[in-house]
C-alpha cells in the first residue's frame, strides 16, 4: 500500500466558489493562480475554471508561460511586471497582461522594440498599502507615458488594498478615496478587489475583480459566514496507534505529557508535506468524520492524535488535517499564521482531483 497522504482537490467547489465571487462583485474577473494556485495546481484550476473567469492572474512571468505552455488560452496577467528587457518580449510573444508599478518598468516599455498596441498594462498605483505602484501624484504621468510610448493598446487602473480583511478599518475607505482622487478624468477599466474587497467591501467594486483566496475557499474573514466551499481537503490515514500512560510524554520535545492515559493514533502526515509544524496541541482534526485533536509536536513525516475518546478508530482510520470539516483557517490560527500560507505550503503530497 502506497503512503494514503494526499490533498483532494474539488475543482466543483473551485468553481461554484468563483461564480459567487461573480455574483458579488460583478463585471469581469480575473482568477489568480499565483503560487501554483495557493498549492492547488494551476493548470488544473485554470482548466477548471474555463468561463467561471475572464482571465488569470499569476505573480511572475515563467508562471503564466507555463500556463501557455499547459494551453490556457485565456488573459493573463503578470502581477510582478516584468523583470527586464527581456521578460518584456516573452510577455509580448505569449499575449501577457503586464502589471506596471514603477519608473524602471515604464522605461523599459518606452526604451522596447515592441510593435505598436503590443501590451495591455495594468498601472499599479500605491494608494495605501505603500508596498509596489506609482504615487497617486506620478499617476497621471504615467498614463500619459504609457499612451505615448505607442507600444501600449489600452492601461487598467488598478490598486491593491492592505486591510480589507478588517471590516471596522478605515484605511479601505481612505484608499478608495486617493484611488478616485489620483485616477479622476483618466481612460481605462478600474480593478480594486482581492478577495476581502469582494466579500467585504461593495464600495470598492468596479470594472475587473482579482479573487484569490475566496476561490480555493478559506474566507479571508473567518469570523464572516460567505458561503464559500472548502476546494482542498488535506487528508491521510492513521497507520499506529499507542497508550500513553499516565505522566508519559509523546514525541519531540516531549511537548504533549499525558495527564491521564491516552489512546494516541499516529498519521502519515508531516511539516515535510506542508502541515504546519507550529501547530500543537489542541489544534482541530477529524478522525473518521469525528473533530478530535493534534498532540504534541509535529513531526517530519507525521503527527499525532488523541483517540481516546474514539475507540473504534484504528489502523487505516481516515484523517482531515483541513476541508470541508476542519476549517484551515482555524488550523491557520492555532499555527500563527493565515490560510494562505498553508494552502501554498502544501508539497510532496499528491493532488488528487475530484
Ligand atoms: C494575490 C493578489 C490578489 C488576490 O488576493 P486574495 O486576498 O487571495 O484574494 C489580488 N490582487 C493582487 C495584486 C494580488 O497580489
Amino acid at each position: 500500500m502506497t503512503r494514503p497522504a494526499e490533498a483532494v482537490i474539488d475543482l466543483q467547489a473551485l468553481r461554484a466558489n468563483a461564480r459567487l465571487a461573480r455574483a458579488r462583485h460583478g463585471g469581469r474577473q480575473l482568477g489568480v493562480l499565483k503560487a501554483n494556485a495557493y498549492g492547488h495546481g494551476a493548470v488544473r484550476c485554470a482548466q477548471a475554471l474555463g468561463d467561471e473567469c475572464d482571465g488569470f492572474a499569476v505573480a511572475f512571468l515563467d508562471e503564466a508561460v507555463a500556463l501557455r505552455r499547459a494551453g490556457v488560452s485565456a488573459p493573463l496577467l503578470v502581477l510582478e511586471g516584468v523583470f527586464d528587457g527581456k521578460e518584456l518580449d516573452l510577455a509580448v510573444e505569449h499575449r501577457l497582461w503586464v502589471v506596471v508599478h514603477q519608473p524602471e518598468q515604464l522605461r523599459m516599455i518606452e526604451g522596447s522594440k515592441l510593435p505598436a498596441g503590443a501590451l495591455v498594462a495594468w498601472l499599479k498605483i500605491d494608494t495605501g498599502m505603500h508596498r509596489a505602484g506609482f504615487s497617486p501624484q506620478q499617476v497621471h504621468e504615467a498614463h500619459a507615458r504609457l499612451l505615448a510610448s505607442g507600444k501600449v493598446a489600452e492601461v487598467v487602473l488598478m490598486s491593491h488594498f492592505a486591510r480589507a480583511d478588517e471590516p471596522a478599518a478605515d484605511a479601505t475607505l481612505e484608499q478608495l478615496r486617493v484611488f478616485d482622487a489620483a485616477t479622476e478624468g483618466l481612460a481605462g477599466a478600474r480593478s480594486l478587489c482581492n478577495s476581502a474587497g469582494i466579500l467585504g467591501w461593495p464600495a470598492g467594486h468596479r470594472d475587473w475583480a482579482r479573487p484569490g483566496i475566496l476561490l480555493y475557499g478559506a474566507d479571508p474573514m473567518p469570523a464572516a459566514d460567505n458561503g464559500l466551499q472548502a476546494v482542498m481537503t488535506l487528508r491521510s490515514q492513521v497507520f499506529a496507534t499507542r497508550w500513553l500512560a499516565a505522566g508519559e510524554a509523546l514525541g519531540y520535545g516531549g511537548a504533549f505529557v499525558a495527564d491521564r492515559p491516552t489512546r494516541v493514533g499516529i498519521v502519515a502526515m508531516g511539516y515535510a508535506d506542508g502541515y504546519p509544524r507550529a501547530a500543537s496541541t489542541g489544534t482541530p482534526v477529524a478522525v473518521q468524520g469525528q473533530m478530535t485533536r493534534l498532540l504534541g509536536r509535529v513531526s517530519m513525516d507525521m503527527l499525532t492524535v488523541d483517540l481516546t475518546q474514539m475507540p473504534d478508530a484504528g489502523i487505516g482510520s481516515s484523517v482531515e488535517l483541513w476541508g470541508q470539516q476542519v476549517s484551515v483557517n482555524e488550523v491557520a490560527r492555532c499555527a500563527g499564521t493565515i490560510s494562505y500560507e498553508l494552502l501554498c505550503n502544501v508539497k510532496r503530497v499528491p493532488l488528487r482531483y475530484v
